[in-house]
């Protein structure tokens, strides 16, 4: 698996076809920003990392965050006016410090501001600094107001079902505003996956995926809706252990006002450090970190 299959990976992101039955994200490009300053508790984003008391990195040493959605793309809008853009970079912020703070490891985020981001450029970014692993941030939304709960993904080109496969074509949306037309062929697209999804790390991406889910669930109290599979095209060109966190619907008006508190970030946050230590655990029994090479 070399550059070539990376470049066709970011190809295939580019190129695959769209469609969702969920509501659409507010994609528009101009328009006024809603403000969440109502919604947020006021967070203190102004860390220090090298504040941070220093551990020895593990076998985990470089984690890139990446909080979905931002500036033009908006993500899911809760009933309460809360962004889906706006959760997933609070999330991530903490989950830097908190990642840091346990692993010792480098964390570094796709963002760290209301910025947009192709997806493309997202697993780009990650491949570049040679990243251990890749955790793309998101909240989830359904037409179904009564949907809740938390769902982890590792990518493939089935999805395990019907909902997945909604979620990630809600999730890959926001090719729309990249403007990209051109398109691959059918068997190549799923050459190219077929390979993936036999590699090593995408192996370790369902392992990750599992270490973090259950304490995630645990700690939020939320409904389990499972470790789940699709073909989410941000993590399409991710040669690393790659996976996609939904932290709760964003579309229930119980979970967004969830969603919209300081406390909640934290919490995700500290259960995905605790399932990344997990992770770490697993790797150390086995033969380390595999990545594709
Ligand atoms: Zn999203």
């Amino acid at each position: 698996m070399g550059l070539a299959i990376f470049a066709l990976l970011a190809y295939v992101a580019e190129a695959f076809p769209v469609g969702s039955n969920l509501a659409p994200a507010n994609s528009s490009s101009s328009g006024e920003t809603p403000s969440t300053d109502t919604i947020f508790e006021s967070t203190n984003t102004e860390v220090d990392l090298k504040a941070i008391p220093f551990k020895e990195p593990g076998t985990i040493k470089l984690i890139v965050l990446d909080p979905g959605h931002g500036g033009k793309d908006y993500g899911a809008i809760g009933a309460s006016g809360l962004n889906e853009k706006d959760v997933t970079l609070k999330v991530a912020k903490e989950l830097q410090i908190s990642l840091r703070r346990a692993l010792g490891a480098k964390v570094l985020l796709t963002r760290d501001t209301d910025t947009y981001l192709t997806l493309s450029e997202r697993t780009t970014f990650a491949n570049k600094e040679k990243a251990d692993i890749f955790i793309s941030i998101h909240a989830n939304a359904s037409t179904r107001r009564a949907a809740k709960g938390i769902e982890t993904y590792f990518l493939s080109y089935e999805a395990s079902d019907n909902e997945a496969r909604k979620v990630a074509a809600f999730e890959n949306e926001v090719v729309k505003l990249e403007g990209k037309t051109h398109g691959a062929p059918t068997s190549e697209i799923e050459a190219i996956l077929w390979d993936l999804t036999k590699s090593n790390a995408h192996h370790e991406s369902s392992r990750l995926a599992e270490s973090i889910h259950n304490p995630l669930v645990k700690a939020l109290r939320g409904e389990n809706r499972g470790v789940k599979q699709a073909p989410f095209y941000v993590l399409m060109g991710a040669t690393m252990p790659a996976i996609l966190l939904e932290v709760g619907f964003i579309s229930n008006r119980k979970e967004e006002r969830a969603l919209a508190r300081k406390k909640t970030h934290a919490k995700i946050a500290d259960a995905v450090t605790d399932g990344m230590l997990r992770f770490e655990e697993v790797l150390n029994k086995a033969s380390g970190l595999v990545k594709l090479k």
